[in-house]
């Protein structure tokens, strides 16, 4: 079958059914992008929760990002510079309300600014303008409350709802004929000779390509397609406190610290929120549940599939002081203020609302403990599987449907690593 699909694929044929597992912001985005190329005849969307958007693309920061952090010349760089500009049209094109804040990067030690600079010189090297130094009189105006030793502005930032633009590409998708099956789930992808067939919750479906946007659980899904993925899917929540109006009124754009290249997350930061009000967060703590939103979700099978797996111990033992401080950030309210106040040295304990506010991102780790930062693709045959999609993976998901569509089309292009 996966041969004949595309055969039919490079002569320009079309051919019938497009299954996407997951009706997240990727899975929603790379239907759509199949829907304007028309390739396929049906597209059908399997989501198993009762609405689409309800996992990592309800439940992160809502922020833009441009391109600033990435390795130039890196998948994750060229997606990210072109995914923003994809989101900001989809989002005039079709009254998504959105807001270009702009965020501002804080150095608070000589490090950091050297730091800070490295990180100026990437975002130019990604093609971002209007990157700027501010003055002390200009963060004094901007940011009253942040305290810096140097301060970069990044003026293409901003905020959207993505579980919001999720739900339009649901609209667009059905209004061209497609179907979301919400409430259905994959179960297993039967190979038989010729032709490919979808278990899932309801109805088996005959399918001429597979597209695995499965988020947490993605590396399960590939295993029920056959396949060996090459990492593992391990669930780091990020929890985050909403600000009380007085703690409001501190921040006014979006608040980053200076990223530390040695470890594996970006720190906590002040994001505003699109229909008011300010959150801090998120921290980086290993979640014992895929999908568990509160610190006591607890699942013997995700639980076990990361502390029974040697990738993870070897992750601690690359990351122990990190780690343990992403714990005590999680457990000591006084621990997460402390990061807070770094950047805005203002911001009191009576400032922060404890709302149990969290997302899990699906970190994929190799075997030896690596953190994979780029989005991952596995190519099969009649399938193709999203292993990794990371921050800026909301925002860029217009792009990376666009890549994968042209990875379904052209067998012999070079998947994403
Ligand atoms: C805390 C946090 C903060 C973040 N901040 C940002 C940010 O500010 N900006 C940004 O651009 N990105 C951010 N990200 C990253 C971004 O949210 C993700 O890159 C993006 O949402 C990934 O989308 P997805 O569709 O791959 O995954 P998901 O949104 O998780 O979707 C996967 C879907 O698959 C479904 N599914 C799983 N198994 C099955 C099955 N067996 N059958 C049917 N359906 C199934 C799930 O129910 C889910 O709906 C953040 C992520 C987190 C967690």
């Amino acid at each position: 079958m996966a041969a004949a699909v595309e055969t039919k694929a490079m002569s320009g044929q079309q051919y019938q059914t497009l299954c996407v597992v997951g009706g997240g912001i990727v899975g929603l985005a790379s239907a759509m992008q199949a829907s304007v190329r028309g390739v396929f005849r049906n597209i059908i969307v399997l989501e198993k929760e009762p609405e689409v958007g309800q996992h990592q693309t309800g439940h992160n920061s809502g922020v833009l990002h441009c391109g600033l952090y990435y390795q130039p010349g890196s998948e994750k760089a060229r997606l990210a510079v072109d995914g923003i500009k994809r989101m900001i049209a989809f989002c005039q094109q079709h009254d998504i309300p959105h807001e270009i804040c702009g965020k501002v990067v804080v150095a608070v030690s000589e490090d950091e600014v050297a730091r800070l600079k490295e990180l100026e010189l990437r975002g130019r090297a990604n093609g971002l303008s209007g990157l700027h130094w501010m003055s002390k009189e200009e963060l004094a105006g901007r940011e009253p409350h942040v305290v810096a030793k140097a301060a970069l502005l990044v003026p293409q930032e901003g905020i959207v709802d993505f579980a919001g633009v999720a739900r339009k590409m649901r609209d667009l998708l059905q209004q061209a004929g497609h179907e979301v099956r919400t409430g259905v789930a994959f179960r297993k992808l039967h190979v038989s000779g010729t032709q490919q067939t979808v278990e899932t919750s309801g109805e088996p479906i005959p399918v001429d390509f597979l597209l695995n946007c499965g988020g947490l659980h993605a590396d399960r899904i590939c295993r029920a397609c056959g396949l060996r993925p090459p990492c593992r899917i391990i669930p780091f929540r990020g929890e985050y406190f909403r600000l009380n109006p007085a703690g409001e009124k501190l921040v006014n754009h979006l608040v980053y610290p200076t990223p530390n290249p040695a470890l594996p997350f970006l720190g906590v930061h002040f994001t505003r929120m699109l229909h008011g009000g300010l959150e801090a967060g998120p921290n980086a703590v290993l979640a014992m549940r895929r999908e568990g939103y509160a610190k006591t979700a607890f699942s013997l099978r995700d639980a076990s599939s990361a502390l029974l797996w040697p990738g993870w111990w070897r992750f601690l033992a690359k990351y122990p002081a990190a780690t343990l401080r992403e714990f005590e950030n999680s457990l000591f309210r006084s621990a997460f203020l402390r990061n807070l106040q770094r950047l805005v040295p203002g911001v009191r304990n009576s400032h922060l609302l404890d709302e149990g506010l969290a997302g899990v991102r699906a970190q994929a780790m190799a075997s030896d403990g690596t953190l994979l930062m780029d989005f991952l693709l596995l190519r099969a045959p009649g399938q193709l599987h999203v292993l990794n999609a990371p921050s800026p993976g909301a925002t860029a998901s217009l792009a990376i449907g666009n890549h994968i569509v042209n990875q379904i089309l052209d067998p012999h292009s070079t998947p994403m690593e």
